[in-house]
């Protein structure tokens, strides 16, 4: 009989009630016991909501990260927040989030400041996990209290506990090293730690421990491969069964090593990695379970159940009770339930399925298994039905789209001319100074500005008067610029609440949802707009602003585009059809907006690119791929212009020493990249490369609400001159200033102001 089981579940609940209580929790307005309540609320919520598996999670519970936790379960702190008093929770939220010198401890009772723990993407997604941070000195020491107290309650409520902890080869690969330590030297004093950890569940009657070990879905050098075998080896004599667990991506060159480990069982992501399963089957022996993830956690749609039967009958046949099946990975990444969207369009949701309904869909797969295709033919007939509608919806399929997404040729992503003549162009038209200054787009969204867009959204604020509003703020960013003297203006995207839901709501083909909530890192979440059909736009989406703004001013005025590669890879995309697709579609929308904008006497076109570089795959070895096409992307949208038109893009990072021939390739005239915080030597990439067009390295931490001086940014540029001729330089913040004060901004592009200023003179 066919085992069904999950790998995780979203913690931050269907109406994100742990972000609201850990938020009230760290201002000081709720009690730490009350967090915790909360806490077992969920946790008991969650496990009735996986009622019916054969093995549910626990332990994947986190009040803020789970790599947090397990940090804390090895005793890795870092050795800045040893020695304080206090409970472990209020230890725990000062490495994930630091705490000032200066600020009111809230709920601690003592000190100085700590630096939180550093923050980066878990593998290809948009959760970002607390880096555990190792030094040649780190020792660990089990604590083994918060698994072994979930695991109680998991137990007192009769739910078929299976914990879930990372494996030690994900933890020291996913971790950084603070000195010149090489991590896999810390192997042999983790792994005792693991061995104890195993042993105290063993103790507690645990069968099955699920050990998560996605880096196998990565390329590994020999010590990596080698250090996977010494660590299994060493634990292949605890009592417990091991289910290493791998996903996000495929096997490949490590199926092998993955099929060797001495363990129980292995789970696969069998929706990237359907090719391994043949394979991994010869390879694994015959007392191995292998688990299945055939539903998949990273998206919103309903699976195809009969095609998964289709597929994995046969399997069944072949492996008996060594076959299980699940999701793909955690279903963290998905939002909690469907049920709570009151406003989706019925179609639409028709279509959809979040955690819960992905967990139902789980439960038909397993019925269908062990008891045959006919004691679920009902929900067979009902999911067949929703996934033949979506084939067939006209708002899915749009023609005159795909028409001209087979029309599509190099002409299309390719400039009239080269930047060396566009640029003298560009320069007669403009007639910029040396070391011209902007900004990258957004101004402060102030309360104000917050409360009309509610206002409107609720109805209680006509179209005219919401307009009426909006234009005032654009006059005010006008204004201020023009006083600021700064050479190329914005209009402040006052009216956009998200960089990528603005556009989103303009073009046909992308859908909203009210609680499709996703956790991105502790208390926040996002809220991915649902790219469900083929993109087209009905209409001009920003010209109306942005001439009203130009008409404010004679300085050049900046239009303000996001990019398709962006709207791409912070959506929730199709599953029918191939990313690239999607991609080309965005494109060709968003190209007839930088046309419209040109037309309407925009000369200066911004298309934000700030989550390129997040679309990279998991394996370098796929990069150029998606490279091509992303780049392509951007081309056939930014390069439609005639020569005088300058084109920036705009990127919210600073390593582009592996990318950077990509990025040269996009032929933006301009872009504005975040480089402050690197002390400009991130534009080496630049340099090595000769990168022939110009640069804006952001000279102004817009993270920080400390104001930079006028003469450290002096020494940033001239730092950048060293790199790039100062011809081709341009003085900007690293970002957007949305989330800043304008008591802040002022000062900042002041001083901003006066260092361009100040290196014209010594130009
Ligand atoms: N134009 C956007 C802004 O200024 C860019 C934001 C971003 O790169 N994340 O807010
Ligand atoms: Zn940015």
């Amino acid at each position: 009989m066919t085992t069904i089981h999950n790998l995780g579940f979203p913690r931050i609940g269907a109406k994100r009630e742990l972000k609201f209580a850990l938020e009230s929790y760290w201002k000081g307005e709720s009690t730490r016991d009350a967090l915790k309540d909360l806490g077992a609320q969920l946790r008991k919520r969650h496990w009735d909501n996986q009622a019916g598996l054969d093995f549910v999670p626990v332990g994947d519970f986190a009040f803020y990260d789970q790599m947090l936790d397990m940090s804390f379960t090895l005793g890795n702190l870092p050795e800045r927040v040893r020695g304080f008093h206090g409970d472990t929770l209020d230890n725990y939220f000062r490495v994930a989030r630091g705490r000032s010198a200066q600020g009111a401890e809230d709920h601690g009772t003592c000190c100085g400041g700590v630096a939180a723990g550093e923050m980066t993407k878990w593998f290809d997604t948009n959760y970002h996990y607390i880096v555990p941070e190792f030094t040649a000195a780190t020792e660990f020491k089990l604590d083994t209290t918060r698994l072994l107290e979930q695991l109680a309650e998991a137990k007192a409520q009769g739910v078929k506990a299976k914990p879930v902890i990372i494996g030690p080869i994900t933890y020291l690969a996913q971790g950084k090293a603070k000195d010149d330590l090489y991590k896999l030297a810390l192997l042999p004093r983790l792994l005792p730690v693991y061995a104890q950890l195993l042993d105290a569940l063993a103790a507690q009657g645990v069968e099955w421990v699920q050990i998560d070990e996605p880096i196998l879905v990565t390329e590994l050098d020999t010590d990596w491969q080698n250090a996977f075998k010494a660590a299994y080896e060493q634990l292949k004599n605890s009592r417990v069964k091991l289910l290493l667990a791998t996903y996000f991506g495929q096997l490949l060159e490590n199926r092998a090593l993955a099929a060797s480990l001495p363990v129980a069982g292995l789970h696969v992501d069998a929706i990237n990695g359907r090719d391994d399963v043949l394979p991994l089957i010869d390879l694994l022996s015959a007392d191995k379970v292998l688990s299945l993830g055939v539903i998949n956690g990273r998206n919103i749609w309903k699976t195809d159940l009969t095609a998964v039967l289709d597929w994995i009958e046969p399997l069944a046949k072949r492996l008996g009770e060594r076959l299980w099946v699940a999701p793909s990975c955690s279903l963290l990444h998905v939002p909690v339930d469907l049920n709570s969207e009151q406003k989706l369009d019925a179609e639409i949701k028709s279509w959809l399925a979040y955690a819960i309904q992905k967990l139902d869909e789980l439960r038909v797969l397993g019925k269908a298994l062990r008891s045959g295709r006919d004691s679920v033919k009902a929900e067979l007939a009902e999911n067949k039905a929703a996934l033949a509608a979506r084939r067939a919806s006209p708002r899915v399929n749009n023609p005159a789209v795909q028409a001209a997404i087979a029309k599509i040729d190099a002409g299309l992503g390719k400039r009239d001319n080269t930047y060396a003549l566009r640029a003298k162009k560009q320069a007669a038209l403009l007639k910029l100074p040396a070391y011209p200054t902007t900004t990258i787009g957004s101004f402060p969204q102030t309360a104000e500005i917050r409360h009309a867009r509610s206002e409107f959204k609720a109805g209680r604020l006509d179209n005219a008067s919401y307009k009426t509003a909006m234009q005032a703020e654009i006059e005010r960013s006008v204004r201020e610029q023009e006083t600021l003297g700064l050479d190329v203006l914005v209009h402040g995207e006052a009216e956009r609440n998200d960089m990528v839901e603005y556009f989103g709501e303009q073009l046909q083909g992308y859908a909203f949802s009210q609680f499709g909530w996703v956790q991105s890192y502790g208390s926040r979440c996002v809220k991915p707009p649902i790219l469900f059909g083929d993109i087209s736009r009905p209409q001009a989406m920003t010209v109306e602003w942005s001439t009203y703004a130009q008409s404010l001013t004679k300085k050049p005025m900046k239009g303000m585009l996001t990019g398709p590669v962006t709207m791409l890879n912070w959506s929730f995309v199709r599953d029918d059809q191939p990313r690239s697709v999607s991609c080309k579609q965005l494109a060709l929308a968003i190209r007839e907006e930088v046309l419209d904008l040109e037309k309407a006497g925009v000369h200066v076109i911004q298309i934000d690119e700030a989550a390129l570089r997040e679309g990279l795959p998991l394996r370098k070895s796929q990069w150029q791929e998606y490279l091509d096409w992303a780049v392509e992307s951007f081309r056939i949208t930014a390069n439609g212009v005639e020569d005088e038109t300058q084109i920036h893009t705009h990127m919210c990072y600073s390593e582009f020493n592996d990318i950077i021939a990509s990025i040269a390739d996009m032929d933006a005239d301009v872009i504005t990249i975040e480089t402050s915080r690197s002390d400009m030597e991130l534009l080496d990439a630049f340099d090595n490369f000769n990168y022939p067009n110009e640069i804006g390295p952001g000279v102004y931490d817009i993270h920080s609400p400390n104001i930079p001086t006028q003469e450290h940014m002096v020494q940033l540029m001239k730092k950048a001159a060293e790199r790039v001729p100062a011809e081709r330089l341009w003085v900007n913040p690293d970002c957007g200033l949305k989330t800043r004060q304008w008591a802040e901004v002022l000062p900042a592009l002041n001083n901003m102001v006066a260092a361009a200023k100040t290196l014209r003179q010594s130009a």
